[in-house]
Formats: C-alpha cells, structure tokens, sequence
C-alpha cells in the first residue's frame, strides 16, 4: 500500500511502499483514508525541522489531519460501523502513572511531554491507504460533511481555544445578555491574528459563538482570504494599512485575540492593544530567530490593571473533536460557499512533493487518497 513517508536519517520525503496494517485488538477499527490535509507542521516535518519515526523505523508516514471510512471493525467495537466516515484523534497519552493528565485522557494537557502523535511523534500518521486504530480515537462526522470533514482537526485548535476562553470569560457573566436557548452565545469582541487556515476556522468559529470578529492579517484587501472573511460576516484589516492603534479605534475594547500566526513579534505588539478585561490566546509555534526589544513595562502594566489573561493552546481532548464536528455543520448551514473555499485544492497522492516542500499558494490542500 501507498504512502508519504520522511526519512530523517537520508533526509528524504517519499512515496513509499509499505505493509497494510492489521487489525489486531478486540476494539480495533480499520479506515481506508479518504482525505488528509496538510498544514505547516507537515511542511516543517518535511523539511525535518522535526518529526520522530516510531521505535525501531527509520521512516514517519506523515500525516494528521484525516478522514477516514471504517472498512472493518473488531468484536467488541460499539461505538463505529463499517460505512462511518471518521475523524481520528491525533495526541495519544505518555502512558505514564504519574502523569494525571494523560490518565484522565486529557493527552493533550500532558505533562511529561512523553505522548505521541500520530503522523508527527513516535507514530505513523495517515497519508496512506489504510488505517488501524482504537474505536476510542474516533470521531463519527456526518456524511452531509463529506467533502469538508478534512478540516474537523485543525478547527480543533479553534475549539480547545474557546472551550477555554469560555471558562475564563465566565468572570464576566454581566457582559452579555443570556439566552437560555443559545447558552454558548456571547457578545464579546475578537481580533484574529492571521488568515491562514488556522485563523479563518477560528474566524468561523468566533462568529459561529456570536463574537463580533475582524481578521488582521498582512496582505491588503481584496484577496481570496479577506473575501472568505467578509463572506462569514467577520471584518477584514491589512496590518500594511491599518495601524494597531486603528484597529483597536475600529474593534472597540478588544476582548479576545486569537493568534494565528506563530510570528511572535507581530503577536506581542497586538498584545499592547488587547482591552480592558481581555483574553490573549497563542496558537502559533514560532521559529528560533533574533530576540526582538518589546515594551514590557507596557504590556506588564496592561495584564495588571486590565485583569489580562494571557495563555497558549496546543493539540485537542474529545470535547473540542465534537464542538469542531458540530461547528463545521453550522458553517456547512450558514456559509457553505465560504466553508469550502477554506479547501484551495484536493490534489493526487502524487502530487505530495510541490504541496510538502513547495510553497503552494492559497489557505488549505488536501491529498485524496481515495473517494
Ligand atoms: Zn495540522
Ligand atoms: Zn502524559
């Protein structure tokens, strides 16, 4: 069977031959892969900035952002069925006793740092034909999802982001008005930090949770991104046009931002301008570059006497799976043209290399594996 490996060791990405997978657990599920994204991290992977083979390989199929469709299912699977189409989760736990996160199944706060990841650390990932897996790593997504099911993991980050946000902003219960049949709605203002696929899902998900949302990002409007923006009802500002000052003039007290880019030093000077009472959320795994000089005395100043909360987010736990499958329905209700455009293009198996290691134009490809 087919797939896209890296070898660190020769510094090679390739596509392989490899063994199909067997299932062999009670509770094991095998997926022939339909679609899988690709996003920075295989770029980086790609270019072996890092990226660990499993134990006793020298190779790493890539790969974390699937769909799949359940072909076979062990005894004792409840949960899936053949036909299901699937979104597996990514993070899997260190294993270790003392680690309460992970014993919890809660991987993705993990402490000891000794988790994998499918596709990235110590596991295989999902650019191949076949999959075996636990039923427990599934997530079941509507067929009515389809063609956009691909992106259920990188909403993730949006997710866990907000499900947190949530939790922080509770200090605030006398901003917004409740509504008793809409308990996830909110009133508060967010800026997102670029427009990659990362910050337009966020951008989707903050005005789906009923946040007034405008994208910042550095290319002036009109582009594709600042077109998807304004499509979802979200604002657009280039930073080569509108100041940080302006922004803040234009959003009014900034409550939220969502950080989308992983350039540090445009994050830290949006910081200077987070609001009264605001939340900061990093998303974004910078590059080691210079050091770079930033007001501190200001930024310090403004975490204090603007009750600031400042936090980084990472991978995903099952609630933010299934708030990413319940959004992407709502998109698929209300923006379907827009939800779509977030997927540049679905290219051949083959065409691995110019997405992996060029450098494509447009928000979001995806290998088909199948269809
Ligand atoms: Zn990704
Ligand atoms: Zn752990």
């Amino acid at each position: 069977m087919k797939a896209i490996a890296v070898t660190p060791s020769r510094r090679e990405v390739a596509l392989i031959e490899t063994e199909a997978p067997r299932a062999s657990g009670p509770t094991d599920v095998t997926l022939r892969i339909l679609d899988v994204g690709i996003c920075g991290t295989d770029r980086e992977i790609a270019a072996f900035q890092y990226g660990t083979p499993p134990a006793g390989c020298d190779h790493l199929v890539i790969g974390h952002e699937s769909l799949g469709e359940v072909v076979a299912v062990g005894p004792a699977v409840s949960r899936v069925k053949p036909g299901d189409l699937v979104v597996p989760m990514v993070r899997r736990p260190c294993g270790h006793a003392d680690c309460p996160a992970c014993q919890a199944g809660r991987q993705d706060f993990c402490y000891t740092g000794d988790f994998s990841e499918r596709g990235i650390k110590s596991r295989h990932g999902f650019m191949t034909e076949l999959v075996v897996d636990d039923e427990r790593w599934m997530h079941v997504v509507s067929p009515a999802l389809r063609d956009v099911a691909v992106l259920v993991e990188p909403l993730t980050i949006a997710e866990k982001a907000l499900i947190q946000v949530e939790e922080v902003q509770q200090r605030l219960p006398w901003v917004c008005e409740v509504r008793p049949d809409d308990p996830r709605h909110t009133c508060h203002r967010a800026v997102v930090l670029g427009a990659g696929p990362v910050g337009l899902l966020g951008a989707m998900a903050l005005v789906a949770a009923g946040f007034d949302t405008t994208v910042y990002s550095r290319e002036p409007a009109p582009n594709p991104k600042a077109y998807l923006a304004e499509a979802i009802g979200a604002r657009y500002r280039s930073s080569k046009e509108t100041s940080l000052e302006q922004l803040a003039a234009d959003v009014g007290n900034i409550d939220l931002v969502y950080e989308a880019t992983g350039a540090s030093q445009a994050a830290f000077e949006l910081m200077t301008v987070l609001g009264t009472n605001g939340v900061f959320v990093f998303t974004g795994v910078p590059g080691r570059k210079a050091p770079i000089e930033l007001d501190t005395d200001l930024i310090m100043k403004n975490l204090v006497l603007k009750n600031q909360v400042v936090f980084g987010t990472v991978n995903a736990g099952a609630d933010a799976f299934q708030a990413a499958i319940r959004d992407l329905g709502v998109f698929h209700q209300r923006w379907p043209a827009a939800l779509r455009g977030v997927i540049t293009g679905r290219h051949p198996v083959e065409s691995y290399r110019d997405l992996l290691v060029g450098k494509p134009q447009g928000i979001k490809h995806v290998l088909r594996f199948a269809s």
